[in-house]
């Protein structure tokens, strides 16, 4: 596996396979079976497959973690190497962002609901380290996890509105064995958090049990799934919500493919899980969008 820390190097290392068909997994380490699922895909799919680190301080909001972010960068160019990457993109803070940047990215839909409502400027910090890695490396497809729904649902968005030649792909949220979504920041849960943190999924099949019966009505599937997580965490709900999937538009009555998404704080994590459903309540795994 090549390291490359420069974006001088990066692009020319894409001149020098300008034939081949890069998939590319954009990530902010701290890697996990997460992570990983999206790198052995891209190696299943692609020719080459080019990974980046990058804990991105333009989407952290000023009160957020961005210094506690975990991080651990040897351990994570072992995980890198063992699925299948064949370069790890390293830039630090400098490479990225030399001078303040004239131009930066605004998005105005999708972003309204959600982590976009709880997070101010997340998404447009999102998307300009996207758009700029997505132009020093040129891929043919960008692999993005489902666990980050309304992320998929913003760089949808981009690839469509800015005609990035490329394909998305949105893969299966992977979970702990118990069911808890897989996450950078599980490590901040004290144990007992992490022991109620598993009903944040456990309230999502909930959700989908009542859809299956044939309930229609979103707020009462809401309430209901809230009243789930209350009852049985003591982190405080953020936001249980059912959306259109890419567009996030509200329903009131689902007939249409949807999301159950939550987002719960705890002291020193705030976790999210999601989803995605058709209006019968059959689950939807994976989510491709082709430019
Ligand atoms: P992050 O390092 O948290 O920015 O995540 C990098 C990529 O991994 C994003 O596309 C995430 O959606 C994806 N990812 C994070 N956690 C999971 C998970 N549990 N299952 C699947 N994909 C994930």
């Amino acid at each position: 596996m090549k390291i490359i820390r420069t974006i001088k190097d990066m692009q020319t290392f894409r001149h020098d396979h300008i034939t081949k068909r890069i998939g590319f997994v954009p990530t902010m380490g701290y890697l996990h079976d997460g992570h990983t699922s999206l790198m052995t895909q891209a190696a299943d799919d692609n020719d080459l497959v080019i990974a980046s680190i990058f804990v991105n301080p333009l989407q952290f909001g000023p009160d957020e973690d961005y210094d506690q972010y975990p991080r651990d960068e040897k351990r994570d160019l072992n995980i890198a190497k063992k699925h299948g990457v064949d370069v790890l993109f390293l830039p630090n803070v400098k490479q990225m962002y030399p001078n303040n940047m004239a131009v930066q990215m605004t998005i105005n839909d999708r972003v309204d609901v959600l982590c976009g409502r709880s997070r101010p400027g997340h998404f447009d910090g999102v998307l300009t380290v996207l758009t700029k890695l997505f132009n020093i490396i040129q891929p043919h497809q960008v692999y993005f996890g489902l666990k980050d729904a309304q992320q998929v649902a913003i760089v949808t968005a981009l690839i469509q509105d800015l005609n990035f030649p490329m394909t998305l792909k949105g893969l299966p949220t992977v979970r702990e064995q118990d069911g808890l979504a897989k996450s950078s920041r599980n490590v901040y849960l004290s144990p007992d958090e992490r022991e109620e943190a598993v009903w944040l999924y456990r309230s999502l099949l909930h959700g989908i049990d009542l859809m299956s019966a044939g309930q229609k009505d979103a707020k009462i599937i809401t309430q209901s799934v809230a009243q789930m997580i209350t009852e049985h965490t003591k982190g405080t709900i953020d936001y249980v919500e059912i959306l259109s999937f890419p567009q996030l538009k509200s329903m009131s009555r689902i007939d249409e493919s949807a999301i159950i998404a939550v987002a719960v704080q705890y002291k020193q994590a705030r976790l999210i899980d999601n989803v995605l459903l058709h209006p019968d309540g059959e689950l939807i795994r994976m989510f491709e969008y082709k430019h």
